[in-house]
């Protein structure tokens, strides 16, 4: 018990130091992982920032985005939109498009509603009604009815379209000259015709028709053509109507035969008119603005035509307007595409070091401009207030992913992998080695006892017969035993106990031979037969003494001559003896127990046997009844004689002339050991050998 505890402390003394170191290494592995983590957080917040410095610097600068046409929407609109501010008030409402005021919303259909006859007294109504119907007639009588309403002094806006409609019956009847003084006359009217067309805007395009044709016949200079260009153009963008973009169109083919260069005129002026169209139509499409905050300067995004756009709102100069009081704002507007165009290629072409692992989001005001959403964790996450084309602009956020933890943490796993091969290596080194030295020590404690029980054997089978001999002697010598034939019983008693005895101390002498590797064997030609009747004989008295019969029996070819086999005769009769005497043993009174020899037709080996009518051994003993000291049943019990180690003699003796040991037995049956061996050693026939 105390070897058993001594024995448990010391495997913890082992076990515990490699559990401990176990548990250490885990979590020094775990706190790997975790620093590898923080740092590469650190390295992405760095990048993040100076990321973030390069991105709003490029964004942010006034001259940003840079001057060229976006690829993917052809036409000059989309950049106009960004460059032309437009000034908005504070509820919202856009006064401005360029730097021209005009009405915003106007009608895309003519209006058609007749001027009502009400603002002019009754005289005048009727030279109204009387001149609008002279327009259908001949032209000089349409042009004095005219004359005549514009001489009554009516008021507008009968006047200017009255004059509108004389000065185009004049240049009608070919008084071109008349005609472009009453239309330069109606140059700064702001009123409207009938069908809702701007005055000012009809008088400068029929200017222009009228001085293309004296252009054509040389009567004006082409500078004055030019000039006339611009006045209408001019006029058309701040004036626009549903009938602007017909009226460049018919400019336009007023002017193509003159030259590019008055073509080009038109068409700049048309773009200019087409840029405020698609203000005034963002500006609806993304009324009314989102709620502002305390801050008067505001940035949201917008959908229009179904392509977002970033929304600036600055705070203008309100003299712009000559309105100094009104809180004022110019529109900025941004197509996203173009942001998105600038960062991509700022994050391609940057010099700055991207750690491998880290992909960036970039977003601007909450919006992702980046192509799509990265996947894995966010390491670091960096933002700043920051300015698209030199005007605040909201908030500029870089979310930095981790993007390829594989090759992040690729030198940590292999880390992981070796010290973590070696953890479970030394662990499981530790399990075996405890494993085994607990087996090797049960095996020990076993063998400990079997070596007490045997030496208990020993002594019984020494103390028992001595005394008798002792006995028996002592009564010869002192004489009190007087009857020849008990005199003579007890000699034979005497001489089959030293019998006995010698050879239970041969037995034991041999063993501890053999445990010293000290046992040697003289080989030599031995006559098989001879050795097994000899031996029979030899055990015969120990048989009649328990009443059991020896019978020899020799099977197989005939034994004559003399089979002879190369083999040490004394110790195979030991190993013959030890059989002979278990067999005897075991065996019930009035049994037989055969001692035989097979000796087969062809083939170098032989068999001897030794069989039994005795009680059988159970299967699951057979391999354990040749190990040393292994007796069968309790040692107090002691039902037969022995000390455990004749059978582990037998197998010794018997491996040690290359044969081998077979038991067949079954309980209650009996038992049949059988020897195996060679007839002639290999190397030599017959000449005495020592192993
Ligand atoms: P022992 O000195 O006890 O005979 P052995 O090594 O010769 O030691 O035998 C070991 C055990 O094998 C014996 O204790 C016995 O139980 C069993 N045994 C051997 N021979 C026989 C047999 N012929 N019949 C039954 N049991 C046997």
């Amino acid at each position: 018990m105390n070897g058993k505890s001594t024995f448990t402390w010391q495997c913890l003394l082992i076990v515990l130091p490699v559990l401990f170191l176990a548990t250490a290494g885990i979590v020094s592995l775990r706190k790997d992982h975790e620093t590898v983590t923080v740092e590469a957080r650190r390295t992405a917040e760095r990048f993040g920032k100076q990321l973030l410095h390069l991105l709003s610097a490029e964004l942010g600068a006034s001259s940003f985005p840079a001057d060229e046409p976006f690829p993917d929407q052809p036409g000059p609109t989309i950049p106009a939109l960004w460059t032309h501010g437009s000034i908005v008030d504070g509820d919202g409402n856009l006064l401005t498009v360029g730097p021209h005021q005009a009405p915003g919303n106007y009608a895309r259909q003519p209006a058609v509603s007749p001027f009502s006859l009400e603002l002019l007294d009754a005289r005048a109504a009727k030279l109204w009604v009387t001149a609008r119907t002279a327009e259908q007639g001949e032209k000089n009588a349409a042009i004095s009815a005219h004359q005549e309403f514009i001489a009554s002094d009516p008021p507008e806006p009968f006047h200017s379209n009255a004059q509108y409609t004389h000065a185009v019956l004049l240049e009608a009847s070919g008084q071109t000259e008349r005609a472009l003084d009453l239309l330069r006359l109606l140059e700064p009217t702001s009123e409207l015709t009938e069908t809702g067309l701007p005055l000012a805007v009809l008088a400068r395009f029929h200017s222009l028709k009228i001085l293309s044709h004296e252009l054509r016949h040389g009567r004006i200079h082409p500078t004055d053509f030019d000039a006339a260009i611009r006045d209408f153009c001019s006029r058309a963008i701040e004036y626009p109507s549903f009938a602007t973009s017909s009226l460049f169109a018919l400019a336009t083919q007023h002017v193509e035969d003159f030259g590019e260069e008055f073509l080009l005129t038109v068409q700049s002026g048309q773009m200019a008119w087409a840029a405020d169209e698609n203000t005034r139509a963002f500006h609806k499409s993304v009324q009314p603005f989102p709620a502002r905050d305390e801050m008067p300067e505001q940035t949201f995004w917008a959908q229009w035509n179904g392509m977002p756009y970033l929304v600036l709102l600055v705070e203008a100069n309100a003299s712009v307007l000559r309105t100094p009081n009104a809180q004022l704002f110019e529109m900025r507007v941004f197509p996203e595409k173009v942001i998105r165009r600038s960062v991509r290629r700022l994050l391609s072409n940057t010099s700055l070091q991207s750690p491998p692992y880290v992909e960036p989001a970039v977003f601007l005001e909450e919006r992702q401009i980046t192509e799509s959403e990265p996947a894995g964790e966010v390491l670091a996450t960096v933002e700043e207030t920051s300015a698209v084309a030199g005007s605040p602009a909201g908030k500029l956020r870089i979310n930095l992913h981790l993007a390829a933890p594989a090759l992040l943490y690729a030198q940590q796993r292999q880390r992981a992998f070796w010290f973590g091969g070696l953890i479970v290596v030394a662990a499981a080194t530790g399990l075996i080695g405890y494993v085994t030295a607990q087996n090797a020590f049960r095996r020990q404690l076993r063998l400990n006892k079997m070596k007490s029980d045997f030496v208990a054997s020993v002594s019984h089978e020494l103390r028992a017969p001595i005394a008798s001999v002792r006995l028996m002697a002592e009564g010869l010598e002192h004489g009190t035993v007087q009857q020849p034939e008990k005199q003579q019983r007890y000699y034979r008693f005497i001489v089959q106990e030293c019998r006995r005895l010698s050879a239970l101390i041969e037995n034991v002498l041999d063993f501890s031979r053999i445990e010293q590797d000290r046992k040697f064997y003289d080989i030599e030609s031995t006559d098989i037969m001879e050795l097994v009747r000899h031996t029979a004989d030899l055990m015969q008295p120990c048989a009649d003494e328990r009443s059991v019969r020896i019978e020899v029996e020799i099977e197989g070819k005939s034994t004559e001559p003399a089979v002879e086999a190369d083999l040490d005769g004394k110790a195979i009769q030991q190993a013959l003896v030890n059989l002979i005497d278990n067999a005897i043993k075991h065996s019930p009174p009035k049994s037989v127990v055969v001692v035989g020899c097979r000796l087969p037709a062809e083939g170098d080996r032989f068999s001897l046997f030794v069989e039994d009518r005795g009680e059988g051994i159970p299967a699951d003993e057979h391999k354990r009844i040749f190990e040393r000291f292994y007796r069968h049943g309790s040692e107090l019990r002691r039902e037969t004689q022995g000390a455990g180690i004749g059978l582990s003699i037998v197998k010794h003796i018997v491996e040690a002339h290359d044969g081998t040991v077979r038991l067949r037995s079954r309980v209650g049956e009996g038992s049949r050991f059988t020897i195996e061996l060679p007839l002639h050693r290999t190397g030599g026939s017959n000449p005495k050998t020592t192993i």
